[in-house]
């Protein structure tokens, strides 16, 4: 398995070493979907296995493990739906918590972005309970998309990235337009009309939030920066950065792509046009 992860071995590295004391929040960002599943199975694995080697890959628990059948890993899946408050809670209400087989009951959340506001509020209530046979994996492509809370209680480990969000053709050309609309007040609809993907509405609002940070911190220019610049006092810096936060919580709320760039898009047209 070791092999299969070679690009990751920094964090296997890292993994490795704080399994003797883990924390009990493990955040997982970067690489790619497959990646993430993977290296969370190693994480579990590490716990249960019986192999003289851990995790050996081979014994009855890491083959249960990697087959998603272990007892003591609860795998939520966020790939095809949102995860909901009532699938937290069931699994948090289990009277059986404590592991049976290896040191810890560990519950991993895949795709943990789409748990919905509630989901996450539930899961925020679980963390704080001291139950400390009980651990948590947080699978996701960017911490961002985590709340505050959330991101704050876990250890963060960011794997290699798989694609450069930097250069990212259809965000790049949805942000020209949106520079249109925020100059000429027109255009709008020729962005909304589309149908949006929640991730890329997700990239733009990241690219936002980017620029508005760089606008006050002097990072490296760009067209956003440059607009942002000429168009942005202290005062409604924060307003845009709020406006930001709360798109994501539109996302996050299962509030459709297009709708929440459309509010988004207006909430900004107003606020750079007012004069402070
Ligand atoms: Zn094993």
């Amino acid at each position: 398995m070791k092999n299969s992860l070679k690009e990751h071995e920094r964090v296997i590295r890292i993994l490795d070493k704080l399994s003797k004391a883990p924390p009990r929040v493990l955040i997982l960002e970067g690489g790619d979907l497959f990646d993430r599943e993977k290296i969370a199975k190693y994480w579990c694995m590490l716990f249960s296995c019986k192999g003289h080697i851990k995790p050996c890959v081979e014994c009855k628990n890491c083959v249960d493990i990697l087959n998603n059948r272990f007892p003591d890993v609860i795998w939520l899946d966020g790939k095809d739906k949102s995860i909901q408050k009532k699938e937290v809670e069931v699994i948090q209400r289990e009277k059986d918590l404590m592991p049976r087989y290896g040191r810890f009951k560990i519950t991993v959340f895949n795709e943990a972005q789409n748990l919905t506001i509630s989901s996450a509020n539930s899961l925020l209530k679980w963390l704080e309970e001291p139950r400390d046979k009980n651990l948590f994996v947080l699978l996701v492509p960017y911490r961002l998309y985590l709340l505050p809370t959330i991101q704050s209680r876990g250890f963060i480990l960011t794997l290699k990235w798989k694609s450069p969000v930097k250069n990212d053709l259809h965000r790049d050309e949805v942000i020209e337009q949106l520079i249109g609309f925020w100059k000429t007040g027109k255009g709008l609809f020729k962005i909304t009309q589309k149908k949006m993907d929640r991730d890329l509405v997700r990239l733009v609002v990241f690219a936002l939030q980017q620029a508005l940070f760089d606008s006050v911190s002097q990072g490296e220019g760009g067209v956003l920066n440059e607009f942002f610049a000429s168009r942005i006092s202290k005062k409604n810096l924060w307003n845009l950065t709020y406006f930001t936060d709360h798109a994501l919580y539109m996302l996050m709320s299962n509030v459709s792509p297009s709708t929440t760039l459309e509010w988004l898009a207006l909430h900004f047209y107003v606020a750079l046009s007012s004069k402070y």
